[in-house]
């Protein structure tokens, strides 16, 4: 986001990082006092620049912040620059008191509405996770038709958990790539069907484990395969 373009309409306020003068008042502004950006006369404080009546309101509550932006006529959006990211990023908004008084208001109100609200997003996030369980084992019913169904959901589960945090949902087709399959399959049969995780216990070494353990493997991916699309044997 650059400073310099602000949405049309929209006043942008800056919380400076060095100390500055005041272009027209000429008072003193220290580190994070407030000012505006004018072409022809730079710094303005915020008196200066007839913003001094408007209320911050920090970033942080997306519905009272929607609101109150909603609500006040006269608003600004205050940036501050991250030396750490190198961009200038939102620190909340300079809105009317009144404003800002009438969206406290209304989320009083409906609190107890949105958080029916918040529920039923984490339900239908519930529900996509159960989706992509579904898709994953079917996946791995195609590519592995004699595995039991309930192996095969077991595994996509566990795939589910372990993915869900790392990649988002966008990536998910990626996921289900048939290399990927077949890694999260393999993976579970080491674990479920070989003593590799005792091997690992007793302290052997993690790639001579799996070599040891994958002829076992393989026998059992032959199994789940059918035997006209058995596949040479993939590297562990
Ligand atoms: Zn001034």
């Amino acid at each position: 986001m650059s400073p310099a373009q602000p949405k049309p309409g929209e006043i942008l306020v800056f919380l400076i990082r060095r100390d500055t003068v005041c272009a027209e008042c000429g008072r003193e502004l220290y580190h994070n006092s407030m000012i505006t950006l004018e072409k022809e006369r730079g710094a303005l404080c915020l008196e200066c620049a007839d913003l001094d009546h408007l209320e911050f309101l920090p970033s942080g509550d997306a519905a009272l912040t929607r609101r109150a932006v909603k609500h006040s006529q006269l608003k600004a959006v205050v940036v501050q620059f991250s030396r750490a990211r190198r961009r200038y990023e939102r620190q909340g908004v300079l809105i009317e008191p009144e404003a800002l008084e009438r969206a406290e208001a209304e989320c009083l109100e409906d609190a107890e509405r949105r958080e029916r609200q918040r529920e039923r997003r984490r339900i239908r996030d519930a529900d996509a996770d159960q989706r992509y369980i579904a898709t994953f084992a079917e996946r791995i019913l195609e590519l592995f038709p004699n595995c039991p169904s309930t192996e095969a959901r077991a595994i996509a589960a566990r795939a589910c958990r372990k993915h869900s945090g790392r990649v988002g949902r966008s990536a998910a087709a990626k996921v289900f790539d048939p290399q990927a399959i077949r890694l999260a399959v393999t993976a579970a049969v080491r674990h479920r069907y070989t003593d590799y995780d005792e091997r690992l216990l007793a302290g052997c070494d993690r790639h001579q484990a799996r070599q040891m353990v994958q002829p076992v493997v393989q026998q059992q991916l032959n199994n789940w395969s059918a035997a006209e699309t058995a596949r040479p044997p993939d590297a562990p």
